[in-house]
């Protein structure tokens, strides 16, 4: 065993069957797709059933409503910024407080430049409070903005419902969900839905970094964010990087095929952990308590232990996981996700995400059960809260 990989909702690795499906657009069918000539033809079919694939696995209506972008950030500010560029006498939008930076620092600069932004709570177990959100629309709602699984606890928000519950109240309100954690790990299926944008990354479903696409409803009018060429039907200018968007969509179709065994093996591995941890340590507590989260993701906080030392000691025994989304990862800030759950500052510092893939084994997920509680019981006696340690540890 060289290393556990439990940090899958940063990056996953890429699929071997991606690598290969990628492998000819790099050396032989390098025509540009937009091209006339023979050598273009194959990268041009090739985006044309990706185009489809990523279509059937999002359960979009139509591939033409799917769009091709370079990752989940530029999905998310594609949506938002498209959609406020065609509505700009409006100026509120809702959204929530647990959003991925890629998505809450574009509304705190929107907040900046005069828009109205109301920001929907979380409860103590990740759960999103609703009602308030839908008594919040109003006429001039120009978007709500829901993310459908979240990236630090995986809690999965009913988005499909806020979708159906908006558009009762107001028609014209367009809704965005950021799919970036949801794709591939639980059922999505767009054209039931009212959603009108969703946003998605390769890299979080075994797909290469630098790949995305964007979900746009069939009459959803949308600014494009990169203009240019015809690209895209007009809506994403810039040469189609045709061998990444064949291997999403080659990692999109596995992904559809081990749609089951991510709810039920990957499932069963994430629980044996979080068991497994919460059993053993016994000054480890749930963050992600919410009765509906993906299958691969659990949120543990170790009271009164610095969660950048447990990070560093794990990483000593050959175990990747991690403290929060990559992009805040680094910085001392606590999460924003826990502390809008209001998780206490004794566990918010020490709390720890783990994220499986369709690759992790139940050998790495046991090695990772047994290391554990000995870095926490290493930790505990250098802490500088011996006293409150004493008394959960007994
Ligand atoms: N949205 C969510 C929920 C994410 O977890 C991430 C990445 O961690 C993103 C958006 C951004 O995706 P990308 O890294 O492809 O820009």
């Amino acid at each position: 065993m060289s290393f556990v990989y439990l940090d899958n909702n940063a990056t996953t690795k890429v699929a071997k069957e991606v690598l290969e499906a990628m492998m000819p657009y790099f050396e032989q069918e390098y025509g540009n797709p937009s091209s006339i000539y023979d050598l273009a033809s194959i990268p041009n079919k090739a985006i044309k059933s990706a185009r489809e694939t990523v279509a059937d696995f999002l359960g979009a209506n139509n591939p033409k409503e799917i769009i091709f972008t370079s990752c989940g950030s530029e999905s998310a500010n594609m949506a938002i910024k498209g959609v406020l560029d065609v509505n700009r006498a409006k100026k509120h939008i809702i959204t929530t407080r647990v959003e991925h930076p890629c998505v809450l620092n574009l509304y705190k600069d929107l907040e900046k430049r005069g828009y109205l932004v109301d920001w929907i709570d979380v409860d103590s177990n990740g759960d999103l409070n609703v009602n308030q959100l839908i008594d919040l629309v109003k006429d001039d709602t120009v978007l709500v903005s829901v993310m459908m699984a979240n990236n630090e606890t995986g809690v999965i928000y009913p988005v499909s419902d806020i979708a159906a519950a908006v558009k009762e109240k107001n028609p014209k309100t367009i809704v965005f969900a950021d799919g970036v954690q949801a794709a591939g790990k639980i059922p999505i299926n767009l054209k039931d839905t009212k959603i009108d944008l969703f946003g998605i990354s390769g890299h979080k479903f075994h797909a290469p970094k630098g790949v995305g696409a964007l979900y746009v409803k069939s009459g959803t009018m949308l600014s494009p964010l990169v203009v240019g060429g015809h690209q895209e039907r007009g809506k994403r200018a810039g040469t189609e990087n045709v061998p990444y968007i064949v291997g999403m969509a080659k990692a999109a179709s596995l992904a559809k095929e081990s749609l089951q065994y991510e709810l039920s093996e990957v499932k069963r591995l994430r629980d044996r952990l979080e068991e497994g941890i919460l059993t053993r340590v016994k000054n480890a507590v749930l963050n992600s308590k919410s009765k509906n989260r993906v299958p691969n993701t659990t949120n543990i906080g170790f009271q009164y232990i610095e969660g950048e030392l447990i990070l560093l000691h794990l990483n000593d025994a050959g175990i990747c996981a991690s403290s929060g989304s990559a992009c805040t990862s680094g910085s001392l800030e606590p999460s924003h996700v826990l502390r809008a759950q209001g998780v206490p500052f004794t566990s918010l510092h020490g709390s720890i995400r783990f994220s499986l893939s369709r690759y992790t084994t139940e050998k790495e997920i046991d090695y990772t059960i047994e290391k554990l509680p000995e870095i926490i019981q290493k930790l505990a006696k250098i802490s500088p809260f011996q006293k409150e340690l004493n008394e959960i540890m007994k």
